[in-house]
């Protein structure tokens, strides 16, 4: 049975908290390593924050032994997280243009 809810830290409000898997889409990619086939996944999920409701778009890209034909694997400890960029202190405190 897929998950369907995940505990994370939000982007958004800062908060540790339920996210909704609201979207989730993969993509195959076959290939042959020393004769053996495996397949990279693709998966892109949409997350909604139980907290702020904002939506977070991750990436999860996994290597599994098989063909493209097997079912995607399901989440992996850390997907890539594509939004919201995290902002980086340096970023936040740098002022307004200076003339
Ligand atoms: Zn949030």
């Amino acid at each position: 049975m897929p998950i369907k809810m995940v505990v994370q830290c939000c982007g958004h409000c800062g908060n540790k908290t339920a996210f909704t898997i609201a979207a989730s889409g993969s993509q195959p990619n076959g290939m042959f390593i020393q004769e053996k086939e495996i397949t990279i996944w693709t998966t892109w999920r949409v997350l909604l924050c139980s907290t702020c409701a904002q939506p977070t778009l991750e990436r999860d890209i996994q290597k599994v032994k098989g063909s493209t034909g097997s079912i995607p694997p399901g989440r992996s400890e850390s997907p890539e997280v594509l939004y919201p960029v995290e902002q980086s202190i340096h970023w936040r405190h740098i002022p307004p243009r200076v003339q």
